[in-house]
C-alpha cells in the first residue's frame, strides 16, 4: 500500500491536468529510463537545482506519475513499457527464469523496436533489461549484458561494440574514471558495502559513452535508454540524501548528454519502471542493508516537438508504447491495455488508428540460448533482493 505523501500534494500529482496548446509536429524519440527515478528525491534536488536537465524538460514540458503494476520487478516492467503488454502475454517475468537468465529470445510479444524495424524505422536500443541476445533490427541493440564477455550475441550487430570493447571505463582504476568514483563514493573509491554501485555507475558509464556514440552517427526514429544505478543508490542510501543526490545529478547529467548527442529535433520522455520510498527492513529481512524500497509511482517527463507543457499526467508503463507508435504516426494495436497520453500531445491530436494486432507476421521463436548469471551479477541480485 502506498502512502500519499504531503509531497506528492506539493509535486502536484493530486491536482488535474492542466496543460498548454502548441503546435504539432512529428519528430525522433529519445526515451530515457532511470531504473526506479522517484519524484521523492528528484523534486528536492529540482528545487535546488541540482538537475538543471530534469528541471528544464519538466517546466517546458509535460510531467506527472508513471503507475506500475507489483510485483515490481525490474525486467518485467521495463518489457511492459517496451511492449505495451503485461508480463502474463511478454513471458520475461524476472531476472533469472527456469535456472537461465532472462532472455530476449522468449519475449513472446513484439517490442517496439520490432515493430519499427518492420516499419523501416531505425532503431537504437542500450542496456534496456531483458534485451540479451540483442535481436536483429534496423539499427542497433546494445544489450543489458553487452559488457558480459563470457555471452554472445551482446550487440546486433556485433562491430557496435567495436570501440567500445573492453570498454575503458569498465575499470575500476582508470584515471579517466577516479574522479568521476570520487564525486560519487566517499574516499573515491568503492568501499567493500559499494563495490556494487561503482559497478553499477561503471556499467552506466560504459553504456553511456556507447549510446552517445551511435546516437550520432544513427540518428535514429527511436533511441532507448537504461540508466540503472539510481535503483541500487535507492536501495542502499535512500536515508542518505547526499549520497543519493550524487547519483542523481549522474542521471542528470546522462540526460543532458544524450539530449546534446541527439538530433537538436528530438522529443525526450523521460520515465522510471517503478519509484521509491523509504523502508525500515524487519527481523529476518533478506535484505537488512536497505533503506528504500520500490513503490508503484514512478516518474514521467516529456519535452520537445511533439509534447505541450503540461503537468499532472498520470501514465502507466502500459500507455509508453501506444504513445510511441502514435508519436511515430503508427496505428495501436487493440491488444495493449495502454493508452496515447494525448493530453500531454501537441497540437490537437486526432485519434489514433486502431488495429486487430503486430502480432500475424511474427517471427518463428529463436532458439533460447542458456546463460546462467555470472557472480558478480548474482551477488548484485542478491544485494538487491531478487535472489536467493
Ligand atoms: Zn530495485
Amino acid at each position: 500500500m502506498i502512502r500519499i505523501s504531503a509531497f506528492l500534494l506539493v509535486a502536484g500529482l493530486a491536482l488535474p491536468v492542466t496543460c498548454h496548446g502548441e503546435e504539432s509536429s512529428s519528430s525522433p524519440l529519445l526515451v530515457i529510463g532511470i531504473d526506479g527515478g522517484s519524484w521523492r528525491a528528484i523534486e528536492p534536488l529540482i528545487d535546488s537545482g541540482r538537475l538543471p536537465h530534469l528541471a528544464r524538460i519538466k517546466t517546458e514540458g509535460a510531467w506527472g506519475e508513471m503507475r506500475a503494476v507489483p510485483p515490481l520487478i525490474s525486467p518485467a516492467l521495463w518489457t511492459e513499457a517496451a511492449t505495451g503488454r503485461p508480463r502474463s502475454e511478454h513471458g520475461l517475468i524476472d531476472f533469472e527464469i527456469s535456472g537461465s537468465r532472462v532472455a530476449s529470445s522468449a519475449r513472446r510479444v513484439k517490442a517496439i523496436w520490432n515493430i519499427l524495424s518492420e516499419e523501416g524505422r531505425k532503431v537504437l536500443i542500450v542496456g534496456l533489461l531483458g534485451t540479451w541476445p540483442a535481436e536483429k533490427v534496423k539499427g542497433v541493440i546494445i544489450s543489458d549484458q553487452a559488457l558480459n564477455k563470457a555471452i554472445d550475441r551482446r550487440a546486433h550487430p556485433p562491430e557496435a561494440l567495436s570501440g567500445f570493447g573492453p570498454f575503458p571505463a569498465w575499470n575500476f582504476t582508470h584515471p579517466q574514471q577516479a574522479w568521476r568514483l570520487r564525486r560519487l563514493l566517499p574516499g573515491g573509491s568503492p568501499r567493500e558495502g559499494d563495490r556494487q554501485l561503482a559497478w553499477m555507475f561503471l556499467r552506466d558509464e560504459s553504456l553511456l559513452r556507447a549510446a552517445e556514440h551511435h546516437l550520432r552517427r544513427l540518428r535514429p526514429s527511436l533511441f532507448w535508454f537504461h540508466l540503472w544505478g539510481v535503483d541500487y543508490a535507492s536501495h542502499f542510501h535512500w536515508n542518505d540524501p547526499e549520497f543519493l543526490a550524487r547519483y542523481y545529478e549522474f542521471a542528470d547529467e546522462a540526460v543532458g548528454r544524450l539530449s546534446r548527442a541527439a538530433d537538436s529535433g528530438a522529443t525526450v520522455i523521460v520515465l522510471s519502471d517503478h519509484g521509491f520510498e523509504g523502508y525500515v527492513p524487519q527481523d529476518g529481512d533478506p535484505n537488512p542493508r536497505a533503506t528504500g524500497r520500490h513503490s508503484t509511482d514512478g516518474i514521467l517527463l516529456a519535452r520537445g516537438p511533439g509534447i505541450r507543457p503540461c503537468s499532472g499526467v498520470k501514465a502507466s508503463l502500459f500507455d509508453m508504447v501506444p504513445t510511441l507508435l502514435y508519436l511515430q504516426g503508427l496505428p495501436v494495436s487493440q491488444e495493449m491495455p495502454g493508452r496515447v497520453l494525448y493530453e500531454m500531445l501537441a497540437g490537437d491530436p486526432p485519434k489514433a488508428e486502431i488495429i486487430a494486432s503486430y502480432e500475424s507476421n511474427r517471427r518463428p521463436p529463436e532458439t533460447v540460448p542458456s546463460a546462467a548469471l555470472g557472480e558478480e551479477e548474482r551477488r548484485l541480485l542478491r544485494a538487491l533482493g531478487y535472489l536467493k
